[in-house]
């Protein structure tokens, strides 16, 4: 009996020791997970000291940031408006106020600029309908984040004034240029007409004299009469009017005009249209004008002595060709060409090599294809003929292009 009660105590004694063990070790690991524990607090401790450190100096930094650009916008003179994504205005700067001469804060911009503001004829530049008479350039940007827009507006009253006045300025320059070079031109045909009118004072002048005197007055009093012309029509410089009209139809018309001189000189003349059902738009009349100059000064190149040796017959084309929303005319001629600093005087106006001529066909020519948005060139050499190209921007509507070219002659003169 002893025996056994002494076994379960030793029993007993082991089970103790074991538990006692098992216990120690797990002291251990709850010890061990402590110290890892206040190792990761402290490393988290220290990590978040770094960043409350950063986000304060964010902090500081966007205050500082936001302090300047408060002062800018207080400080610009050109007035800064927010607009929130329904377009009511949300933050407006002081000189926004003073510019517009009203309080914007809080309105709905479209509608503040509908009764305070009237387009003018520059795009973004606007009148202002109340107060002063002020002009003013408004520019909007779309913020992303937001979906607001950012408007700007300047004051360009004083700018404005200044380009209204300097190109003023310059057309006085012009203009006054221009009657220098009238008078110039004119001098020399009244002195003509006033000696042979002087001629004509004398009783015993014969008769065909008299005749021929008479003639020469009227001739130069012509030359006269159609510089004064040309000089109106070019210092008019302005083409108005505007209609659509088939390129074909403009090319008839010229054609129709300048075939009697041509037959008459007993030079070739030839149409070509290859404008595929193009239309431009603006003055006919102008434009017609303008193709039929070029032609005059082409017939010149060929006759008047001009035809190049070896070359006796004169030919002059007219064509029109439809290339990628363009419309180009050309006047082609075998004439006598012309050199690298004729051609860079042509367009002056006055310029002329002809003893009749007043030298603004070419000038007011430009003046017109400008006025219509379009460009005019030459290509050419001496003794080589002359290829003018009167570029013109085709009209969109009523005349669509047609697919297929149609080339057609549309006259052909001897
Ligand atoms: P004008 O015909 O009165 O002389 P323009 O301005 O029409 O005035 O022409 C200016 C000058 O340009 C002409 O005098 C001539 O010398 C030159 N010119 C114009 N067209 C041609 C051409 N097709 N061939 C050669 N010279 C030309």
């Amino acid at each position: 009996m002893d025996k056994k009660m002494e076994q379960a105590q030793q029993i007993e004694a082991g089970r103790l020791a074991e538990a006692f063990r098992l216990f120690n070790r797990a002291s251990e690991d709850l010890a061990g997970a402590y110290t890892s524990l206040q190792e990761q607090v402290a490393g988290l401790t220290a990590e978040l000291a770094l960043a409350n450190g950063r986000l304060k100096r964010e902090y500081e930094e966007k205050t500082a940031l936001n302090e300047r650009l408060a002062l800018l916008l207080d400080a610009l003179p050109a007035g800064v408006a927010v607009l929130d994504a329904m377009g009511r205005v949300e933050q407006a700067n002081p000189a926004a106020a003073c510019i517009l001469g009203a309080d914007i804060d809080g309105r709905v911009w479209e509608e503040f600029i509908l009764t305070c503001l009237k387009p003018t004829a520059t795009p973004g530049e606007w009148e202002m309908t109340h107060g002063q008479c002020r002009r003013v350039a408004v520019s909007e940007t779309r913020l992303a984040s937001s979906g607001g827009r950012l408007v700007l507006i300047h004051d360009v009253t004083e700018t404005h004034r200044m380009k209204t006045q300097s190109a003023r300025n310059e057309r006085l320059a012009a203009m006054g240029e221009m009657a220098a070079g009238l008078a110039h031109q004119v001098r020399t045909p009244l002195a003509a007409a006033l000696l042979y009118a002087g001629a004509l004072e004398n009783p015993r002048l014969p008769e065909k004299e008299r005749t021929r005197c008479g003639a020469r007055v009227v001739e130069r009093l012509q030359h006269m009469e159609h510089l004064i012309r040309d000089m109106l029509t070019f210092a008019r410089g302005e083409v108005t009017g505007g209609e659509s009209m088939p390129v074909s139809a403009l090319l008839a018309e010229a054609a129709q005009v300048f075939e009697p001189l041509a037959r008459r000189r007993e030079v070739g003349f030839v149409v070509s249209d290859d404008s595929l059902g193009a239309a431009v738009s603006g003055n006919r009349k102008a434009l017609c004008s303008a193709l039929v100059n070029l032609m005059e000064n082409a017939l010149d190149a060929c006759t008047a002595g001009g035809c190049p040796p070896g070359k006796p017959s004169g030919r002059i084309q007219l064509s029109a060709q439809s290339v990628r929303g363009e419309v180009c005319f050309r006047v082609r001629d075998n004439g006598r060409g012309m050199d690298a600093a004729t051609q860079a005087r042509l367009f002056e106006p006055f310029f002329t090599t002809r003893a009749d001529g007043t030298g603004l066909g070419l000038a007011i020519a430009r003046g017109v294809v400008r006025a219509h948005g379009g460009a005019i060139d030459v290509e050419s050499e001496p003794d080589a003929g002359a290829v003018f190209s009167l570029t013109l921007p085709a009209c969109a509507g009523l005349h669509e292009p047609k697919q297929e070219p149609e080339r057609r002659a549309l006259c052909l003169s001897r």
